[in-house]
């Protein structure tokens, strides 16, 4: 029997079984390969299964070295099966997503990353690896009582602070870990402020315009004043262990669209203190409202890319006003003035490490002296967001393994992680 994982699939009840005979596979770009020992990890706490409906699980049959789509039940042939996916846990980046064989007509996948899992040794393994140590978001570290008592007191001392209100809300009803955290003191806490963005991203999480697609978020619909939002992070950041706050979340469009009042707010923040961090997680369209709020104290910002290159850029943010070098400005004002800058790079398998996209990065990382990748998965249908960018394979992809590997030997100064790291050392 072989020591490696061995493919899961579900019934139509949706209850998970084991397949012994085929081993887990994985996909890349669609190609289905077998998994490697380094690719896969025991699924970590905070991951969740999906069943993938109208798509049917494959496996790789070691005897013939050959890919099996599982069409019906193993064990009860008249019974129909569906494929399954990991969405892992965060710190955790994909190495291959789930592998499958998609029926006619089959319907979008919601806005999730689906990753290839499998079993071995009476466990679920998933094909990831974790790439930051940070635990902020580790599932074990939220204690959802205290939670839920401080973010109701805090809701209720702060009662006419609309932000306030909206936080306690993703806290408690989305279980924002960014809200969460907020409401436990520490770490990195959330300022959502924009309603409006200048992208219409394929897969937008908080405003959605494809009719099979639903947002997973409902956006902000007001934008706090200065004061409501410095009433939150201030005695954040003179409080919190590991002290962040960040503008750009989820639930929100593009903060700077609201520059104006988040110059404000960060002035007013560094009038309370000096302690702390301020990051802004951005589609970085507007470089000059970027130079505003560098020179207004803003310590760090972390720009969201589905790719280095224009093309596929373009047709996943479908930008209103803006340009790829737009983007590349903003970066280049941040490092000028010594400021971090982080890429909020979103992975897929077989897109990420294909040959032309890791040469882009590679450019990209030398002309403008970038500080830290967080290798996010990207939550999207795969086999929609590859059609929708008409993207072609070049050659044999390079493997997201190798390529963390890559970039850990050949731009050792470029920090890989998850999460944006507190800069302020003065506080720790
Ligand atoms: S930049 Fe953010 S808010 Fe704007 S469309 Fe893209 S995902 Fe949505």
């Amino acid at each position: 029997m072989s020591s490696r994982p061995v493919l899961v699939y579900a019934d139509a009840k949706g209850n998970i079984f084991d397949f012994p005979e085929l081993e887990m596979a994985g996909s890349s770009a669609g190609r289905w390969h077998r998994v490697s020992p380094r690719d896969w990890i025991p699924l970590p706490e905070g991951s969740e299964l999906f069943l993938l409906p109208e798509r049917l699980p494959v496996g790789y049959h070691s005897r013939s070295k050959t890919f099996r789509v599982l069409s019906h039940d193993p064990y009860e042939s008249a019974k129909p099966v569906q494929a399954v996916a990991a969405f892992a846990a965060p710190a955790h980046t994909q190495t291959y997503c789930a592998a499958y064989q998609k029926l006619p007509g089959a319907k979008l996948l919601p806005l999730f990353a689906y990753t290839a899992v499998g079993w071995q040794r009476d466990r679920f393994v998933v094909a990831a690896r974790r790439v930051d140590p940070d635990e902020r978001q580790d599932f074990r570290h939220f204690d959802l009582a205290r939670i839920d008592k401080n973010a109701r007191r805090r809701m209720a001392q702060q009662s006419t602070n609309r932000l306030m209100q909206h936080l306690g809300k993703c806290a408690l009803t989305y279980g924002c870990p960014a809200a969460r955290n907020l409401f436990l003191d520490r770490w990195e806490a959330p300022l959502p402020t924009s309603p409006d963005c200048n992208a219409r991203c394929l897969g937008c999480i908080s405003r959605q315009d494809h009719p099979g697609l639903c947002a997973t978020q409902d956006r902000i619909t007001f934008v706090p004043t200065a004061e409501e939002i410095v009433a939150i992070a201030g005695p954040h950041l003179q409080n919190a262990p590991g002290a962040l706050v960040s503008f750009g979340q989820g639930c929100e469009g593009e903060p700077l669209l609201q520059a104006k009042t988040l110059q404000q707010a960060i002035v007013l923040m560094r009038e309370t203190t000096r302690r702390g961090t301020i990051n802004l997680n951005t589609n970085a369209s507007l470089p000059r409202a970027v130079e505003k709020l560098r020179r207004a104290g803003l310590d760090s910002m972390r720009v969201s890319l589905n790719s280095c290159q224009p093309q596929f850029y373009g047709a996943y943010y479908r930008p209103r006003g803006y340009t790829f070098d737009d983007v590349m400005q903003s970066v280049r004002i941040m490092k000028a003035s010594a400021g971090f800058v982080s890429l909020n790079y979103f992975v897929l398998p077989g897109f990420t490490d294909d040959l032309e996209e890791w040469n882009s990065l590679r450019r990209l990382i030398d002309a403008t002296g970038i500080d830290l990748i967080q290798l996010r998965n990207l939550n999207i249908d795969p086999e929609w967001y590859l059609s929708s960018l008409d993207f072609r394979p070049h050659g044999k992809p390079i493997g997201i393994s190798r390529l963390i590997e890559k970039l850990r030997t050949e731009f050792p100064r470029v920090r890989l992680g998850y999460f944006n790291p507190p800069l302020n050392s003065a506080e720790h």
